[in-house]
């Protein structure tokens, strides 16, 4: 049996709004109303490689590649601190002593 607050099996690809549907008191599926903070992919379930951006809040992540937290500026935790493109591997410019 389908509880309110329970996943509904549907979602929507809508900026920020949380993709997740859930199941309403009247068992109705309706929007995840918590703000979200993360974006995601989403790959279509039939794997025939389609897939939507989908914007989700942090209890809703599940099933998503390609997380991505936003709106906490400079705090990232996807990339490590000095994250630069390395120079100087050619070796050209290198000086010999
Ligand atoms: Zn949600």
């Amino acid at each position: 049996m389908p509880q309110p607050g329970d996943r509904h099996p549907g979602f929507v690809a809508q900026p920020g709004e949380c993709w997740a549907l859930v199941n309403s008191k009247q068992l109705q599926a309706t929007h995840c109303r918590e703000e979200p903070t993360y974006t995601g992919r989403w790959y279509s379930p039939r794997d025939d490689g389609r897939y939507w951006r989908v914007w989700s809040c942090p209890d809703h992540l599940e099933g998503l590649t390609g997380i991505r937290e936003f709106g906490a500026t400079g705090t990232s935790k996807f990339l490590p601190p000095n994250h630069m493109p390395s120079s100087g591997t050619s070796g050209r410019d290198r000086y010999q002593t």
